[in-house]
């Protein structure tokens, strides 16, 4: 069942928001050759913690950090290291999560690492343009499956993969609530949208098709050829008034 939230809900979700995106940028703003992932981490859980917010991934299902850190062909949670460090061309993937006052933020996001591949740049771009055409389809009376389908297209159109093993979720008092919310598949299916609805919206895009796997650490979800791999999120509130982007960093407020 979607749970629908109330607008004072919205309001803490939305402050709960804003948090987790100012902890993710003043994170990424640490990412350069030479860093480790764990230092990464501790930064992220001293910021949320400072605003007397919690990790909302540590322990989840026994995960052991606040950050998902996955270099390269990871897809998606990597566990944070000290000796995994960062090389000028490498691309990074945060995925972070906060809960504040019984209500849960997620967001990810992709970065490099000092100049990147070409390839790399495009993925990025296009993974990041992917989610953004997912939410321009989170309007009231549009079906679930009109957001999958635009991102989807999207990233074939693209010449990219989306992965098929993982995806986006409703959000609120729980991380991961209903509805599931594939990155491909037909349009026209599913539950019609509705106002009070918060979706985490999260491509993953690869460069190969093959399906990921995961390493023997249980966590880390790898591409199968080790081909490149990106991830951006925002959790997305959809209100009377339209898609608001409860995630959105002060950065990408200004340019829209
Ligand atoms: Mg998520």
């Amino acid at each position: 069942m979607i749970t629908i939230k109330s607008k004072p809900q919205i309001d803490k979700m939305r402050e709960n928001g804003r948090l987790l995106a100012s902890c993710l940028h003043e994170v990424c703003d640490h990412v350069a050759a030479g860093v480790d992932t764990l230092s990464l981490d501790r930064l992220a859980e001293a910021l949320i913690r400072k605003e007397g917010a919690i990790p909302a991934f540590k322990g989840y299902n026994g995960f052991p950090a606040t950050i998902c850190a996955s270099i390269n062909e990871e897809v998606v949670h990597g566990i944070p290291s000290k000796r995994r460090i960062l090389s000028e061309g490498d691309i990074l993937s945060i995925d972070i999560g906060l809960v504040k006052d019984g209500f849960y933020s997620d967001m990810a996001t992709t970065v490099p690492v000092g100049e990147i591949s070409q390839q790399a740049q495009h993925l990025l771009q296009v993974t990041k343009d992917s989610l953004w055409q997912g939410l321009e389809q989170v309007r009231i009376g549009n079906r679930l499956s009109d957001v999958s389908h635009a991102i989807g297209s999207f990233v074939e159109s693209a010449g990219f993969y989306v992965v098929t093993e993982y995806v986006g979720h409703g959000i609120g008092r729980e991380l991961h609530e209903d509805p599931q919310i594939p990155n491909f598949g037909p349009p026209g299916r599913g539950p019609r949208l509705r106002s009070g609805m918060v979706f985490a919206i999260e491509p993953m895009v690869k460069v190969d098709p093959e399906p990921t796997r995961v390493l023997d650490d249980g966590w880390t979800v790898v591409t199968a050829t080790g081909g490149l791999a990106a991830h951006f999120e925002h959790t997305v509130a959809l209100t009377d008034t339209g898609l608001e982007i409860l995630t959105l960093g002060g950065e990408e407020r200004r340019s829209g």
